[in-house]
Formats: C-alpha cells, sequence, structure tokens
C-alpha cells in the first residue's frame, strides 16, 4: 500500500516541507495529485490496481467530476473496459455535456482523485441518481476523509491526513521557516 506514496513522493505529486493551503491553513504537506497523473502510465496502473481491490459489483460506465476526476474516471473506465464520462460545471452546477448520456437502471461508478469533503463526488452522485441510474461505489486515488463521506460503498488506494493548522497557531511558523504557496507563479512583469 505505501508503495502508492512513494510514487507520489517521486514524481513531486507529494510535497513535505511547510506549505501554506489554498485555505489559508499551514501544512507539512501537500498534494498534487496531476504531478502523478501526468504520467499516463502511471495514472493506468494505479487505476488498474484500485478495480483489482474494488469487490463491488461492476459498473455499465465511470463519470468523475472535471476537473480532478477527468483523468481518473478515464483510466478507471479503461480498466473496467467500459465507457468514461466526466460531468462539467455550468452556472455552478454539474451537468453532463457533449453527448453524454446515463439511462435508467445503469449501474454507475464516480471517480475522483482526491476526497477531502466529498461534495464535487456527491454531487455527481446526485446527478447520476436523478436520472434514475445507480451509484455501486465512489473510487478515488487518495482519501483525505476520516470517514466516508457517501452513502455509497467508497474505496480509496491510500490515506493521507497530513495536520493542518491556523497560520497563528502553526508550529513550523513558530520555529521560523516561511509558509510556501505550492504552484505559485512570480508574478510577471507588466509589458
Ligand atoms: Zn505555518
Amino acid at each position: 500500500m505505501g508503495k502508492t506514496l512513494d510514487l507520489f513522493r517521486e514524481c513531486g505529486a507529494l510535497l513535505e516541507g511547510h506549505f501554506q493551503l489554498s485555505s489559508g491553513l499551514h501544512s507539512p504537506s501537500y498534494l498534487q495529485c496531476a504531478r502523478v497523473l501526468m504520467y499516463p502510465w502511471h495514472a493506468e496502473s494505479l487505476c488498474r490496481e484500485l478495480v483489482a481491490q474494488w469487490k463491488g459489483p461492476a459498473p455499465d460506465l465511470v463519470i468523475g467530476p472535471a476537473l480532478g476526476g477527468v483523468t481518473v474516471a478515464y483510466e478507471l473506465a479503461r480498466a473496467f473496459r467500459v465507457p468514461g464520462f466526466f460531468a462539467e460545471r455550468v452556472d455552478g452546477e454539474f451537468h453532463l455535456r457533449r453527448g453524454f448520456a446515463i439511462e435508467p437502471g445503469q449501474k454507475v461508478i464516480v471517480a475522483e482523485d482526491v476526497v477531502t469533503t466529498g461534495g464535487s463526488a456527491e454531487e455527481v452522485i446526485k446527478l447520476v441518481t436523478k436520472v434514475g441510474a445507480k451509484v455501486v461505489g465512489v473510487l478515488s486515488l487518495i482519501r483525505r476523509a476520516e470517514k466516508n463521506p457517501f452513502s455509497v460503498p467508497y474505496l480509496a488506494l491510500e490515506s493521507v491526513m497530513p495536520p493542518v493548522y491556523r497560520p497563528e497557531d502553526c508550529p513550523l511558523c513558530r520555529s521560523g521557516s516561511p509558509a510556501v504557496k505550492p504552484g505559485s507563479r512570480p508574478k510577471a512583469t507588466p509589458q
């Protein structure tokens, strides 16, 4: 199981240090799944492993919320040998576009890269349920939620629950190290 996290570290998808997250909270660890999913062979083998561990019913299709769930849905769909869809937000709500259609009675797996609160996946579950299809489970590479936030079975390859601190309570700040904003770029010089 630890080999998934080793791969994340190797690819720079799991950074250790002192980070300011997009929420404003500080953490000694930062996760960026795109850094591992950018290698199609890693995406393929991680998703194949996830499907091998899945004990639930085989789906008729896989769907993930854009953007985080797109690659994982695609690779899970490859491993299950079924179509892979994604749902995208239009005016704040997830919709099926591009001719993707889910039929009543179909068995569906919802895919995510990381589940923290499970908010996006939950919205996709509602979308699938509304058309009369059945979500048989949620699959993600990484789980950051302590409890399964869904009312359906949930499987992840690995759990990662790093501590987060408010800046004023952050022991890393107290030890004098500066917090880094991952992925941020220096401001471009105006032309
Ligand atoms: Zn800090």
